[in-house]
């Protein structure tokens, strides 16, 4: 921070609202000697005159402390790298929900097949084949039903024909045929049917 710009911006202000040093000080509560020391660098007005002070001067406390007005344009240059870093936390967290997608899925897939394979191929009798494979079957199928819940919610898909993104219910995506996570289904916005890609923002 420039103590000397600071000040210097403090006198130009102050003229702009046509305050000698004297009723700027009166306002504030203060000697007129404080003031002279801020408009020549010398001290910095406390935080707790501060507001006050800019409310008088009618700048904020930002371009106080900077010494400088700040441009509506610099400013909505700040507001955009908000929403641009807003919006990489959530492809962010996106990718994490496809991930956990895979690692809730694959084990599962994986541990149902050796199951069907040990109830066809080990020695044992019929019921307990029946019932392994009904197990395998169940585990296997409430899984893909939690990672198609997972999915459906990570991100957005998008239309191949108008690119409008949406979120599909959870039925039409489960129902939907799927090649990975690309599916087809209905465009709620132009209405065509088609293959539609996961995408992970609006
Ligand atoms: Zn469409």
């Amino acid at each position: 921070m420039d103590q000397i710009k600071t000040g210097k911006f403090i006198a130009s202000c102050r003229k702009e609202v046509g305050m000698t040093q004297a009723a700027l000080a009166d306002k504030l509560g203060i000697t007129d000697r404080a003031i002279s020391k801020w408009e020549t660098g010398k001290s910095l007005p406390d935080s707790g005159i501060m507001l006050e002070l800019c409310e008088l001067l009618k700048i904020n406390v930002n371009e106080l402390l900077s010494g400088e007005r700040i441009m509506a344009e610099s400013y909505d240059k700040r507001v955009e790298e908000n929403l641009i870093a807003m919006r990489r936390e959530i492809e962010e967290k996106n990718r994490q929900l496809l991930a956990a997608e895979i690692w809730i899925g694959a084990p599962a897939t994986i541990a149902g097949l050796i199951m069907c394979v040990v109830a066809a191929y080990a020695e044992m009798p019929v019921w307990s084949r029946v019932v392994l494979i009904s197990i395998a079957i169940a585990m296997i199928l409430i899984v893909a039903f939690i990672a198609v819940g997972i999915e459906q919610k990570a991100g957005y898909y998008e239309c191949q024909n108008c690119h409008d993104r949406h979120v599909p219910t959870y039925w039409q995506t489960n129902l939907a045929p799927h090649m990975g996570r690309t599916r087809y289904m209905k465009c709620p916005k132009c209405g065509k049917y088609g293959w539609q890609k996961k995408v992970l923002t609006k």
